[in-house]
């Protein structure tokens, strides 16, 4: 069994937490680290995270921390920017890095989805990986089976099912 990496919920929205952690660092590297820590847990704090801040503040970031930013400023920064961007930062800070279903706590079977499709502007859920999947595949149970494709596996087929 797995130990359980998550964020707890008084780390959200506390000036006093941040800047005590922000009193441990070097001092050139406490202004990152600040931005960092408000980019992660202050619901009015920043929806982007310069590159250069996220390597300052790397050193002083906890485990759960540091897969949270690297999933977070791939979506606000990176390369998955234009489809995700800071509505996506914005519904996972809100679930406080929960499922937004089952409440599944540890951050790295987190998924964002998107509520609507991939339509820019829309919102995003926060799921762990079993609901997202649920989620996905919700109706498959009443999918005819498609001859051509064969995209459900004979499982599913309500015909294979003992009476
Ligand atoms: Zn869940």
């Amino acid at each position: 069994m797995y130990d359980l990496l998550s964020i707890d919920a008084d780390k959200f929205n506390n000036p006093c937490y941040i800047e005590q952690r922000v009193a441990l660092a070097e001092e050139k590297l406490r202004g990152s680290l600040r931005t960092c820590l408000a980019y992660l847990y202050k619901d009015d704090g920043p929806v982007n995270l310069p590159r250069k801040r996220l390597l300052d503040a790397r050193p002083y970031l906890e485990p759960a921390e540091l897969v949270l930013v690297q999933w977070l400023y791939t979506r606000t920064n990176g390369k998955l920017r234009k489809t995700y961007g800071a509505e996506s930062l914005k519904a996972a800070r809100a679930a406080r890095y929960r499922c937004s279903v089952c409440r599944f706590a540890d951050v790295r079977v987190l998924n964002l989805d998107h509520v609507h499709g991939k339509v820019q502007g829309t919102p995003f859920a926060c799921l762990c990986a079993n609901c997202h999947a649920i989620k996905s595949r919700q109706f498959d149970w009443m999918q005819p089976v498609d001859p051509q494709t064969e995209t459900q596996s004979a499982s599913n087929n309500l015909a294979d099912f003992p009476q």
